[in-house]
């Protein structure tokens, strides 16, 4: 079985968010279980040229209505043996940001084409997609009349790619195509990986009876339910070499389950390094993207009621200003309480994952989110809205001192509060909380159960096609 998986990011070649963790750890364990398989991604003017040695090859589009040459380079995963191709092209690549170029419509569309010729010229049995930026490669396929069968994977439905008519006639599509492949009166990349694509997944079984329904379907409820029986959720891994209390050279102290005591001198480390004074208050860790998805104006509701709780806050984060300033504001009138970090810092992330004794996400939807399960791994107890892989990771710490965590189900600052006071009813009794600290490491996120969930994905794709 030969596989090519497509994705705009690969950890740590070039990483904006969750996708890149995924695409740089799940081909390493297919490759495992015995899959021929190979990554193929944007060479992105950010990647080091350095990194890759150009082949002699050039894959040219064969539809798009002006004809764009890509340059194939080729390099492996670090840590691998997994093959990288990269397909540059400099007029289309034009940006140092990875979703940046003047026309990035134009540039999906052209790297989909030429990803298409090259799936079908290499014999690749299966090409999985991911994200709207590799949408139209299903419809390529198509018109190709190849053999090569394709999953769509949806990491968030909320990113869909949209444009004007006038990418329909620049695209060579068949115009008969166009209701299907269109929202609106626009061209949507997403739905076309949607609506041509054999199997689709996404990132958890949550998420995927979730978005065929009005509220988190993003206009695209209707084909999700259409095509349910072809839809699968499955959850995504952490990569448990790289993330690994135990051997993690970030954190002041390693530990692991049986020596959960030393998981304290991470935390008073950390209040150090973060200039909150060292008290024995739950540290609540916040990481996150700040946007919208994320829940924060739950947390802007409860502020003061938060502020009056005994509770230290360490925020991490970039994104909108409104989120950025009240965090700012937080730390400004609460400097015993709050620490705001509004930068991007892979190191502080995982010294918080270390040593904070909760972590917040109450995010208004959530695929899967990864911030949690790092949590768990580190003995950081999540208090979440029970929503898309939040509901499918985190469980109740009930009175039989079942569970892993603290959560709520109603979008509500109300709710928030209720189970940020039923965390903290816990944390006060140090025993109960250790069984909470044990079970929430003793939970398995890494990638084996769920690369053979996709190896059956695309076992069952290739039975199919072989019955046809
Ligand atoms: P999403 O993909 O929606 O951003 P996830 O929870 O799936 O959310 O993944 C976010 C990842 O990015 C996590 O690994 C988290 O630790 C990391 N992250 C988010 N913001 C920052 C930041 N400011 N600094 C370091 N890591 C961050």
């Amino acid at each position: 079985m030969k596989v090519l998986f497509v994705s705009y990011e690969v950890y740590p070649i070039a990483k904006v968010g969750g996708l890149a963790d995924v695409a740089g750890s799940l081909p390493k364990y297919l490759k495992e279980l015995g899959v021929e398989i190979d990554l193929l991604m944007p060479f992105h003017k950010s990647i080091d040229r350095n990194l890759a040695i150009r082949m002699d090859k050039h894959i040219k589009t064969r539809f798009v209505k002006r004809e764009f040459s890509f340059d194939v380079s080729r390099m492996e995963l670090p840590k691998s043996d997994v093959n990288v191709f990269l397909f540059d092209n400099e007029r289309l690549m034009d940006s140092e940001e990875i979703y940046g170029a003047s026309d990035f419509g134009l540039q999906a569309m052209c790297f989909s084409d030429a990803a298409s010729g090259f799936a079908v010229e290499q014999g690749y049995n299966i090409v999985h997609l991911n994200d709207w930026q590799t949408g139209l490669i299903a419809v390529y396929l198509k018109h190709s009349e190849a053999e090569c069968k394709t999953v769509f994977s949806i990491h968030n439905l909320a990113y869909q790619g949209s444009y004007g008519k006038e990418y329909l006639d620049l695209s060579g599509i068949d115009e008969n195509y166009w209701n299907e492949i269109s929202e609106e009166g626009k061209i949507n990349f997403l739905k076309a990986g949607l609506v041509f694509s054999d199997k689709l997944s996404t990132v958890s079984p949550t998420y995927a009876k979730e978005i065929q329904t009005k509220e988190y379907g993003a206009g695209l409820e209707n084909i999700l339910s259409r095509r349910r029986s072809d839809l699968v959720g499955i959850l995504n891994g952490i990569d448990y070499n790289e993330y690994d209390p135990e051997r993690d050279g970030r954190l002041w102290t390693n530990f692991c389950q049986d020596n959960i005591e030393s998981k304290k001198s991470n935390k008073a480390n950390l209040q150090q390094l973060l200039g909150l004074p060292k008290k024995d208050d739950a540290l609540i860790g916040l990481i996150s993207r700040l946007v919208d998805q994320k829940g924060l104006d739950l947390i802007e509701d409860i502020k003061d009621e938060l502020m009056k709780l005994p509770v230290q806050i360490v925020v991490l984060g970039t994104g909108e200003s409104k989120y950025e300033d009240m965090f700012k504001m937080l730390q400004k009138n609460y400097p015993e309480k709050v620490a705001a970090r509004l930068t991007f810092d892979l190191d502080l992330a995982q010294k918080i994952y270390g040593g904070a004794d909760m972590f917040l996400m109450p995010s208004r939807y959530e695929p899967c989110g990864l911030g949690q399960m790092f949590a768990m791994r580190y003995g950081t107890i999540p208090v979440v809205r029970y929503t898309g892989g939040l509901a499918d990771t985190v469980h109740e710490f009930d009175p039989e001192n079942n569970g892993n965590g603290f959560g709520f189900v109603e979008y509500s600052a109300e709710k928030l509060l209720e189970a940020l006071k039923k965390a903290l009813s816990v944390y006060n009794q140090p025993e109960l909380w250790k069984k909470a600290v044990r079970n929430a490491m003793r939970q398995d996120f890494s990638w084996g159960v769920s690369a053979t969930n996709y190896l059956s994905l695309y076992k069952k794709i290739l039975e199919a096609s072989s019955d046809a």
